[in-house]
């Protein structure tokens, strides 16, 4: 969860419009606490009476990772959810339902990176990682 108003007053701090479409994604995006896929957002900006437009949609996702407002998620090359900038963590993915949820881990794999810089001389400048599985309804 975040505050959408954070990330809006930035953008128009450095200069950006509050377009229609920008305000109705990131607010969106501020209320839920896992990814969401572009038919999803045009789903749920349509149930509050939004209508977009896919590529409005695209462009706008494009924007604001472009801006660091939004972090795009890739599941695997045609599956891409959009989530915005946080608190770094990472996503279980079920194989069956494809339900994506955001995990967060307090040690947050810093032994992993000094690890490798250590052993390897490889020093990671960023991560992601996304755990495949099946989520607790598909297992059972
Ligand atoms: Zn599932
Ligand atoms: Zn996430």
């Amino acid at each position: 969860m975040h505050d959408s108003k954070d990330f809006l007053s930035e953008l128009q701090g450095r200069g950006f419009r509050l377009t229609r479409a920008r305000k109705a994604i990131v607010t969106f995006l501020a209320c839920i606490d896992a990814p969401q896929s572009i038919p999803e957002i045009l789903e749920a900006l349509r149930k509050k009476g939004l209508l977009f437009n896919k590529t409005t949609v695209y462009r706008e996702l494009a924007f604001l990772v472009k801006e660091g407002v939004a972090k795009e998620v890739r599941v695997s090359d045609e599956k891409r959810y959009y989530e915005l900038a946080g608190e770094h963590h990472h996503h279980t993915i079920c194989m069956r339902c494809g339900d994506i949820r955001d995990v967060l881990f307090r040690e947050n794999l810093l032994h992993v990176e000094r690890v490798l810089l250590e052993r390897d001389g490889f020093r990671v400048l960023e991560h992601s990682l996304e755990f495949f599985g099946l989520c607790s309804v598909c297992k059972s």
